[in-house]
């Protein structure tokens, strides 16, 4: 299998040879104004935009035809597939949390997300094992923000004794998480560059952990210079993902002034414009728009009828609640240095309960790197337990519909995912099992009832459990 770092170079070699492809697809996808020009008079669209492109190339485009459009389709399409397999190996199965506790819990938060969020979300996820925040609020002020982050208030100091406390909370992460680490980056309800020491912060991430972390920033334009030296600076490094997010189309055509194709190649663009075809996580400012907006809300929605994974799955048939309504971002740890907090965060569906499309499960203060460690342990200790105590509650979350089956009893979610629970040999007790859990009991209620042998009572809840079928369980 080809290592991670060898994906890594070769998808920013691809970026780099398409990088005229990708400089035309993201003006196709931010700017509906730009596509009706292209059509009406293809010549003039690519002059005035000064785009690096081949005009014959950009009617094959225009006619729909794969081979005609030559360069540009084949670089859309092979920076599409390498992206998706650096993601694959970046956050699949070879970055399991090294503390089994841990991995069985950010496993458990993936089977639920699986259920409650449904399949594309799910896989589209990078659900990062922690986050930092190195300040306190942002001054992006974006439109959409889906963490509705208040104004920027506060830095994390960054002096040699704060940063050698950095150092010693990264060193406590990589003891617990191992590889699950690089999950991670600097980043939540935060803008990265408005942080002045942002680029020592990551260093030693890398000195310590070993990958330079992914980076997403709204503010390129602020101090391009800086810019500039951060994204050749984290090519270098190895790192497999900038990303630049664009609020309006003023903001890109001035990024695409300020930049040219090649520094921006290895730079990914998140076209957050109002127009563009992007389809936004329900969650914060975006989510608030959309409560209070109907003809907005309508527009949004319109957006679904051009994204391929929502019109070609079967899943999302005859569902009309809105199909991306969490922050994924986290299943894991949130940490803000300004604060001196670390909270257990989990992705749920965006609610008034939860606007931001996560759940934070607890919140604890820490000083140094050991307090941090100490903190996490005390974070494993009550939400992580190895095994289900007599005292603990259990129940399915709120959502979950229950049929029974020949075999037992499957668990619906929503978008037509469910998971089977099936002992043929014991088929009525699992339906039984899962009546206690539909309205909640303590693990000893169900295994010392005596309507169920003990030993697999305990078995089978553990079955729920892993499944991700069940509220979470919090230590007394
Ligand atoms: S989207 Fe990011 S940069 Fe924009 S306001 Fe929110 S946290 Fe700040």
């Amino acid at each position: 299998m080809t290592s991670l770092s060898d994906n890594v170079r070769t998808l920013h070699a691809t970026m780099e040879l398409f990088s005229h492809a990708k400089r035309f697809n993201e003006r196709w996808l931010a700017d509906p104004e730009f596509r009706s020009i292209l059509f009406r008079n293809p010549e003039q669209a690519i002059a005035d935009y000064a785009l690096p492109v081949d005009s014959e190339e950009v009617l094959g485009i225009i006619a729909g035809d794969k081979d005609r459009a030559g360069s540009i389709a084949r670089g859309i399409l092979a920076i599409s597939a390498m992206k998706s397999s650096v993601m694959d190996q970046w956050y699949g199965p070879e970055s399991t949390a090294a503390d089994s506790r841990i991995a069985a819990w950010r496993a458990r938060q993936q089977a639920r997300m699986h259920l409650e969020l449904g399949p594309f979300q799910t896989k589209a996820s990078v659900r990062a094992a922690w986050n930092a925040e190195l300040t306190r609020g942002c001054s992006g002020g974006c439109w959409f923000c889906n963490m509705s982050a208040p104004a920027l208030s506060g830095l994390a100091p960054d002096d040699t004794q704060d940063l050698e406390a950095w150092r010693g909370i990264i060193r406590s992460l990589k003891m617990r998480l191992g590889p699950a680490i690089r999950t991670g980056f600097l980043d939540g309800a935060t803008d990265p560059f408005d942080h002045p020491a942002y680029e020592e912060f990551c260093r030693i991430v890398l000195a310590e952990a070993g990958f330079f972390p992914t980076t997403s920033t709204a503010l390129a334009l602020r101090d391009p210079d800086r810019s500039r030296r951060f994204f050749a600076e984290a090519k270098a490094a190895g790192c497999w993902s900038v990303r630049l997010t664009v609020r309006d189309q003023a903001e890109l055509a001035a990024i695409h002034a300020t930049f040219t194709s090649e520094e921006l190649a290895h730079v990914q663009l998140n076209t957050c414009t109002p127009r563009s075809s992007f389809v936004f996580s329900l969650t914060g400012r975006y989510r608030d728009r959309y409560l209070s907006d109907s003809e907005f809300a309508a527009r949004e929605r319109r957006k679904l009828a051009f994204a391929p994974w929502y019109t070609m799955s079967r899943d999302y048939r005859d569902d009309d609640t809105y199909p991306l309504d969490a922050n994924t971002g986290v299943a894991g740890f949130s940490i803000n240095l300004v604060d001196r907090m670390v909270s257990l965060v989990a992705p749920r569906p965006s609610s008034d309960q939860f606007p931001l499309g996560f759940e934070t499960l607890d919140r604890l203060a820490f000083g140094d790197g050991d307090e941090f460690g100490n903190a996490l342990d005390t974070l494993v200790e009550r939400w992580m337990p190895e095994r289900l105590r007599d005292g603990d509650t259990v129940m399915l979350w709120q959502g979950l519909r229950c049929e029974p089956t020949s075999g037992g009893v499957r668990l619906h979610g929503r978008f037509r995912q469910f998971t089977d629970m099936v002992d043929p040999d014991h088929a009525a007790d699992l339906r039984m099992i899962a009546s206690w859990l539909r309205h909640g009991a303590t693990v000893a209620d169900i295994t010392q009832s005596g309507a169920v042998d003990a030993g697999w009572g305990v078995d089978v809840l553990h079955r729920f459990l892993d499944a991700g079928l069940l509220q979470e369980i919090r230590s007394a």
